[in-house]
């Protein structure tokens, strides 16, 4: 496919090509991309996403990739990556306005700033708003879905559309946005007015626990699993003696279970097989299927 000429005079933001998707994902994995553009405008996505429909083109969003395991062999495919670029934050009547590339961690300090209480829990998490809608992440007991009042999205057919958060079908670590292929631009999130101190106080307390349970100082995609229904992930997989476990430089984190890391050079494929092998041990042993919470995309050998 001749994407340079595709794309080329077409006002869409930064274009890269070919470009190595370990640069995009904080496990730092993942290979090369066909293109990967970085709009910095509404007007900027929707050119792009006309000449991609145009051209009957595949296409994937990506957030800050903290959720990603990409394959080695790479993703045939225009990535759109709005993370940086299409950032912005304001404030309207106490509520906050974010585009979907600011990150959750943008958004907490910005609340902060404006001692606005209730997205504390979300300060830790590594995505992008866009990522997080998406995910509904959650941690430490909230979740997206209390703290959206309403998401904008582009539809299948290009309308820019704004959606009440009830209607978004927010669940565990999933959406509306995934069934339907929407594109979030953006989301109005509704917060209480507190005390400084206090939320800070409660976001650093937060932080604290991150850094003392996670294995932060690897590159990962955090919990590598779903939390099966009346179990925790990491508690089963330590319980099958798989604390530690490593082929190559994929291992299961000696620190926390449920976090399959990089613990060098580890590429998909060492990844793949450790979660894999926990898999297979885990259900050898209780007989719970482990679901991967991490989206493994790109191109595979059938
Ligand atoms: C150390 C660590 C700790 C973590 N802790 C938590 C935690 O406590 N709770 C939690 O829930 N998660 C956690 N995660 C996982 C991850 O951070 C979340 O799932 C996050 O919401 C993903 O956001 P992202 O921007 O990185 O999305 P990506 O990983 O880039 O993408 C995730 C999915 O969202 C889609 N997507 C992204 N942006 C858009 C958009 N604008 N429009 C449409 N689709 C989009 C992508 O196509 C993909 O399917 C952790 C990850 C790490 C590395």
């Amino acid at each position: 496919m001749d994407y340079k000429n595709i794309f080329k005079d077409l006002d869409i933001g930064e274009v890269l090509f070919d470009e190595p998707m370990k640069k995009h994902t904080t496990f730092k994995i993942g290979g090369p991309c066909d293109v990967l553009v970085k709009p910095s405008t509404e007007e900027q996505i929707l050119n792009l996403l006309n000449r991609i429909k145009d051209k009957n083109l595949d296409y994937m969003i990506i957030g800050n990739g903290s959720n990603l395991l990409v394959s080695d062999f790479g993703i045939n495919k225009v990535i759109i990556k709005l993370h940086t670029n299409f950032s912005n934050i304001t404030l309207k009547d106490d509520k906050i306005i974010s585009q979907a590339g600011a990150t959750l961690e943008e958004i907490a300090n910005f609340a902060l700033e404006h001692s606005l209480t209730g997205f504390e829990f979300a300060s830790g998490i590594p995505g992008d708003l866009g990522g997080a809608v998406t995910m509904n992440a959650g941690a430490y007991g909230g979740e997206m879905k209390d703290v959206l009042e309403s998401v904008r999205v582009i539809d299948r057919d290009l309308n820019v559309i704004e959606i009440p958060a009830e209607k978004m079908d927010l669940r565990y670590r999933n959406s509306r946005v995934q069934d339907e292929g929407l594109i979030v631009l953006g989301a109005t999130i509704k917060l209480s007015k507190g005390d400084y101190n206090k939320i800070k106080e409660y976001q650093d307390e937060l932080t604290y626990k991150r850094t003392s349970k996670q294995p932060l100082e690897y590159p990962s995609a955090g919990s590598t699993f779903k939390r099966p229904e009346g179990y925790y992930a990491g508690k089963l997989i330590d319980d099958c003696g798989l604390r530690g476990y490593r082929y190559k430089d994929a291992q299961v984190s000696e620190k926390h279970c449920g976090f399959v890391i990089n613990a060098g050079e580890a590429d998909c494929s060492q990844i793949l097989h450790v979660i894999d092998h926990v898999r297979d041990r885990v259900f050898e042993k209780f007989g719970v299927r482990l679901e991967p919470e991490v989206r493994i995309i790109g191109e595979f050998e059938e």
